[in-house]
């Protein structure tokens, strides 16, 4: 399978599948979306509807329920964006996540190009979706997890019975490790920004495209953590520049966890990368999908946001959980606490007069918050009535009908 690769920051180009170029940053996948017949509404085939720009042919299986997500105008939640609300909801994806995007194009490639295993550092979303794809096409998969790992979050893995490696030492350091190891084995270790799932992330842009065309939505927001859903959106974006089908990108917003928020400092201070954020300085957030502390595609991400006029900014988890409850409560979507992140950061930047009122937004929930139920956070009230009684207490609360 013939692939081009090119560098977003130095325009170098390569044929043969690596994640990172000479100069350092991560290499995306070249496709010609001149050919695409983007004004031709076709099947709905979910993101497969992509497959001449994608790296890989549509398999059989859970990858093509990948993508497809429903794009909805949420009017509930305008007062609390302080915009006009579009939610494109990824917690619809087969494994609840974006995540499912990369790895219904990356697994199958890796297992086209003769790799029998596929393995992914992660314990949380990645690890879910890379190791439901590989169970799907029947492939070996390996999942290394920290050593302190929640039940719940192995149970969740764990359903799809891949190999779990519980690593000691410094997690952080496996990014590079991986590569190592994917260089010398055959085992392809899909990291957050591996091309062939930033392919894949492409098409949630071109989704979002379409649902607006011939409009163009006039901002985006979604949390970035390693920056690699960041940089498949901005893919998206360059693509469809380069087609000419839009003049005017959508400003990209990125939103962090002020607990570890490397990209925000370095949009703020003007910074090309981010610079790591020492592990003594990282906190703890409830957002626990995002907080990377030495993103991967950090410099890509600010790239794309200053490529198209757009923002990052930092919330912290009392804003998180006020916005997890407005999506649920206004909106009446149920998203994980980074997923909330955007709603958080586009009232902060329409706060700022960043946003206004009157300008369309698209909210991208980037995970379901139905994986993290029972774990605290919602208050419950409830009252107990007997049966006999529900009668007089109902009639308290609502007047009679026709009344
Ligand atoms: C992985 C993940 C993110 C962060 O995406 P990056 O590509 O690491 O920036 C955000 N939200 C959810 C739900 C995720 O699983
Ligand atoms: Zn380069």
């Amino acid at each position: 399978m013939a692939v081009a690769l090119s560098c977003h920051r130095c325009e170098r180009r390569y044929d043969d599948i690596r994640v990172r170029c000479d100069c350092g940053e991560p290499l995306w996948i070249d496709a010609d979306p001149t050919t695409f017949a983007w004004d031709e509404r076709r099947d709905a085939s979910g993101m497969w509807r992509y497959e001449t720009l994608l790296p890989t042919d549509r398999p059989d299986g859970v990858a093509r329920a990948a993508g497809g997500t429903p794009l909805v105008r949420s009017p509930g939640l305008d007062d609390a964006a302080g915009g006009r609300v579009f939610v494109k909801d990824e917690g619809e994806n087969p494994t609840g996540s974006y995540k499912d995007r990369g790895s219904a194009v990356a697994v199958p490639h890796a297992v086209a190009a003769g790799d029998d295993v596929v393995g992914t550092v992660s314990y949380g979303n990645m690890a879910i979706s890379t190791a439901a794809h590989a169970a799907s096409l029947d492939r070996e998969c390996i999942v290394f997890v920290p050593e302190e790992i929640s039940s719940v979050r192995l149970e969740l893995i764990a359903q799809y019975e891949p190999t779990i490696v519980q690593v000691r030492g410094e997690y952080g350091a496996l990014y590079e490790d991986a590569l190592e190891l994917s260089e010398r084995l055959p085992i392809s270790v899909l990291v957050s920004d591996a091309p062939t799932r930033i392919s894949g992330y492409k098409t949630a842009l071109f989704e979002i495209y379409e649902s607006f065309a011939p409009d163009t939505p006039d901002v985006i927001a979604l949390p970035a953590s390693s920056g690699g859903f960041a940089s498949g959106v901005w893919l998206g974006v360059r693509e469809l520049e380069r087609a000419g089908v839009i003049d005017e990108p959508p400003r990209l917003c990125l939103v962090q966890t002020a607990a570890a928020d490397p990209i925000t400092r370095a949009f703020e201070d003007g910074s090309t990368d981010p610079t790591p954020v020492p592990p003594e300085e990282a906190g703890e957030t409830i957002a626990h999908s995002i907080g990377n502390p030495d993103p991967p595609s950090g410099g890509r991400a600010l790239a794309a946001v200053r490529d198209t006029d757009g923002a990052v900014v930092s919330v912290t988890d009392d804003e998180i959980r006020a916005a997890q409850r407005q999506f649920a409560v206004e909106g009446g979507f149920c998203v994980e606490p980074a997923s909330a992140t955007p709603l958080a950061g586009v009232s902060r930047l329409a706060e700022q007069g960043d946003v206004s009122p009157e300008e369309s937004v698209v909210l991208v929930p980037t995970g379901t918050g139905f994986k993290e139920l029972g774990t605290g956070g919602t208050d419950v009230t409830t009252e107990t009535v007997h049966r006999a009684e529900l009668s007089d207490r109902l009639e308290s609360l609502l007047p009679p009908r026709g009344g």
